[in-house]
């Protein structure tokens, strides 16, 4: 499932960092550790019991992954991991000591990969992966060498899309593009790069599907203090689309980009969840990922810390 064909002699420029982020930009954020406080799920519950969609019937797990950037070098602090793709790899490798019961049906992988470097090792991971670009991937040769890894979600030929969606175990699980041309650290649903034109329309219909329980993935997080500023949603696409969340309720979102301590937000009804990197964060904060647990009525999550820098070991 997971064999693919590509060129692996790329010639890529990529970003080796997101800039210096100011005290401003962490405005609003509460520190997220252990396993996280639920939200009440009765409004989310009541439309369950009055739709013909089906219930989650068995517990399940997941995983989030973000800001793999495998292709950069080891990291200060962190060198005893190794380089990106070794740190991603780790994930994984993390992942098969969990007990039965918690291992994950899939992982999301919320951008900021560098396919070219993770090209060569794609299989030695047996877990299905679903990745969505971030702004790493803002070139047509990286968004091509993406969407030729993983045919099996964004399609091929003359049908790529750089967003979809699927459902697993009654759960609706929605991509999102929100990575456009250039590596903008902005982000943005409309791109000549995000193909095809129309995700807006797109989104508004995934959100208003009959599965009461949806779960929407992308790389680069809402602004959720309407001021436009760098490293997130510009703020237009901010307005719309919390606009569109509060409206139709998905019950959790997890972005990538940020490099910080992961963190948690709520936007009406939805958990907002901003995913640490399991590559490196701002002020030598620990490498990691996350473990989605869906339960009958609520899921909860917890961080799996797979590197500490030297200095805070
Ligand atoms: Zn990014």
């Amino acid at each position: 499932m997971w064999q693919f064909y590509v060129k692996h002699n790329h010639s890529v420029g990529l970003h080796s960092g997101e800039g210096a982020m100011t005290k401003s930009e962490y405005l609003g954020r509460r520190e997220f550790m252990g396993i996280a406080t639920g939200t009440t799920l009765a409004a989310r519950a009541a439309l369950a019991g009055s739709s013909e969609t089906i219930a989650v019937s068995e517990p399940f797990n997941f995983a989030v992954i973000a800001d793999p950037h495998c292709a950069e070098v080891p990291k200060t602090g962190l060198e005893v991991y190794g380089n990106g793709v070794e740190k991603f790899l780790r994930c994984f490798e993390k992942m098969k000591e969990l007990p039965k019961e918690e291992q994950p049906d899939f992982a999301l992988i919320a951008g900021d990969i560098h396919p070219e470097a993770l090209a060569p090792h794609l299989d030695t991971i047996t877990l299905p992966l679903h990745v969505v670009a971030g702004n790493h991937e803002g070139s047509n040769e990286t968004r091509g060498l993406l969407r030729a890894m993983f045919p099996h979600d964004f399609g091929s030929g003359g049908a790529v899309r750089d967003y979809y969606a699927f459902t697993h175990k009654g759960i609706r699980f929605i991509a999102s593009c929100d990575a456009g041309a250039g590596g903008d650290h902005i982000g943005h649903f409309s791109s000549e790069l995000i193909a095809p034109h129309g995700q807006c329309d797109w989104l508004e219909k995934e959100l208003q599907r009959p599965e009461p329980r949806k779960v929407l993935f992308a790389h680069i997080p809402p602004a959720l203090d309407d001021v436009e500023r760098n490293m997130y949603m510009g703020r237009n696409d901010s307005r719309w689309f919390l606009e569109l969340v509060r409206e139709t309720k998905p019950e959790m979102l997890f972005f990538g980009h940020l490099h910080h301590p992961t963190e948690e937000h709520q936007i009406g009804n939805t958990r907002c969840i901003n995913v640490r990197s399991c590559c490196w964060n701002f002020q030598n904060a620990p490498v990691g990922f996350l473990l989605v647990r869906v339960g009958a009525e609520r899921m909860e999550f917890r961080e799996i810390i797979t590197g500490t820098c030297a200095d805070k070991a």
